[in-house]
């Protein structure tokens, strides 16, 4: 079908589904996916997160720059007229040549690494899924198919940094670190550039237009995106080159660079820096171990492509999920090995609930519930949905293991982990904490996005499921 008339057709329907029908009419015909109406409260987050994301990370790597990683001391002084917004502005290092060229070829290399080196792992290491695999069912009905090499990648960018910090010598381990501010500059201009292509591209050429959905608001559409599943050619998909490299590849290496400037200016590395590495280190290995899984989660299966994950893809996630490592290098914390013992449980008990978790729901969902869980045949409720094409489709969710306890436990042990990762910078700092606060308001505020979704795609059958699991995060508590 032509898109033009594909995507009229598609609105045509949503809207006839938001004016016309009964309750129990939409209900029926429920589908799931981003809203198509946007409220004032959304629009007011979008525009003000479209204004002010950028200046937060901003703010905090000029805090560490220029005061020590002290995030009240710039307003202080700007309150008390110590300075201006000017003097602060003119003393950041501003873009460079030899940055982008840098950002240049990490990019470009991990493009490379992604289209053009199929992956071999799956095949050397027992357990690990990669190669082609499913994605889940978009809302029009379809599966993509997609290349995880994930593992691949990261395996090989880290061989390549050791041996040039062992061996070749051709850049200093510092390099990150040393253009930390000029590279956000780069970062800013390839996440906006993404952004604006992929609402663009929306329009002219989508992958699917089916998928696209268009609320009828500018901002809304560009921050959300509109496109499920953009993509170039058959196997450039920009949800997971973005989400994945170059950001969370580069998470770790910028974590070494950290690493390498700690010894280069105290001529030692710390033992909470060394907890950061690790713990940090263990969750991304964790995601390209699990790549696959990845494809099952609502970045990839709810998602539209937008600056939300375009934009913070490249610089959000770089930028503010590394803060604990960049705070460390300004105040290098020796941890007494009671403090360094009770991060390290924390970090890994809270890992621990976040791997079972979410593997018991993959273990359960891909075995359609013929599995073990905690020793016992899992428990579950019948569930049905309707995708946009018409078909009815039958899913399963699980009420015994982690999902029997909370509906989101995942989330928590998640939220455990990140709490970890600020705890072993000690307490002489908030900024090390903003990662915490964060991740709460994100994990929280996915809790509720998830289950308005849910609640629309299973309609009375997530009420039941809801009735089985009454807690979201906490047993007993929320
Ligand atoms: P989940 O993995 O919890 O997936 C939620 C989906 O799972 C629901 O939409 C539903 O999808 C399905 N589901 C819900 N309940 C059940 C059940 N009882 N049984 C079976 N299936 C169920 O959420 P996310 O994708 O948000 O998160 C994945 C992981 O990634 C989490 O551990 C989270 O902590 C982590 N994460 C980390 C972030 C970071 O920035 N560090 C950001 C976001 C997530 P369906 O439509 O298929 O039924």
């Amino acid at each position: 079908m032509n898109s033009a008339v594909a995507m009229e057709a598609t609105r045509r329907r949503t809207r006839a589904g938001a004016d016309g029908k009964t309750s129990k009419q939409m209900e029926q015909t429920a589908q799931w996916g981003r809203a198509w109406e946007v409220d004032w409260f959304s629009l007011i987050s979008v525009i003000c997160l479209l204004c002010f994301a950028p200046f937060i990370v901003f703010y905090f790597v000029m805090a560490c720059d220029q005061y020590q990683c002290s995030i009240s001391q710039p307003v202080l002084d700007l309150y008390r007229g110590d300075t201006t917004l000017l003097s602060i502005w003119s003393r950041a290092p501003s873009f460079t040549w030899s940055a982008a060229k840098i950002y240049a070829i990490w990019v470009a290399f991990q493009a490379f690494l992604y289209m053009c080196i199929p992956d071999a792992l799956h095949r050397l290491i027992p357990g690990y899924v990669g190669g082609v695999q499913d994605g889940a069912r978009t809302p029009a009905g379809l599966i993509n198919k997609y290349e995880i090499n994930g593992l691949q990648c990261w395996i090989i960018t880290h061989a390549l940094w050791f041996a040039n910090a062992h061996y070749f010598h051709w850049f200093s381990p510092t390099i990150i670190f040393d253009n930390w501010i000029p590279l956000m500059w780069c970062a800013n201009i390839l996440g906006y550039a993404v952004s604006t292509f992929a609402f663009l591209k929306a329009y002219l050429f989508p992958t699917n237009s089916e998928d696209c959905k268009f609320t009828g608001n500018i901002f809304y559409n560009y921050m959300m995106g509109i496109e499920f599943n953009p993509r170039i050619g058959k196997w450039f998909d920009f949800k997971l080159f973005f989400n994945g490299r170059p950001g969370i590849v580069a998470w770790t290496l910028i974590n070494l660079s950290y690493m390498a400037k700690q010894q280069e200016l105290y001529g030692q590395v710390t033992n909470s820096m060394i907890l950061v590495n690790v713990l940090q280190g263990i969750y991304v290995l964790d995601f390209f171990w699990n790549e696959a899984w990845y494809l099952k989660t609502i970045d990839i299966c709810h998602d539209h492509f937008g600056w939300y994950l375009g934009w913070g893809d490249c610089v959000w996630l770089p930028y503010l999920y590394t803060l604990q490592g960049l705070y460390l290098v300004y105040h290098p914390v020796q941890l007494s090995d009671a403090h360094a013992l009770a991060v390290l449980s924390l970090g890994l008990v809270g890992y621990y609930i976040f791997r079972s978790t979410n593997h018991q729901k993959d273990l359960f969902r891909r075995t359609q519930g013929s599995c073990s869980i905690w020793g016992h045949k899992p428990t579950y409720i019948d569930c049905s949905y309707r995708s946009a094409d018409g078909s009815m489709h039958h899913s399963k969710l699980m009420t015994s293991g982690f999902w029997g306890m909370a509906r989101h436990f995942n989330y928590t042990g998640d939220l455990m982990g990140s709490f970890a990762y600020c705890a072993a910078c000690g307490f002489g700092h908030i900024l090390p904490y903003f990662y915490i606060v964060y991740m709460t308001i994100l994990l929280v505020h996915r809790c509720v996005r998830d289950e308005h979704r849910c609640s629309s795609k299973y309609g009375k059958d997530w009420r039941r499921y809801t009735d089985a699991v009454p807690y979201r995060l906490i047993p007993a508590v929320f």
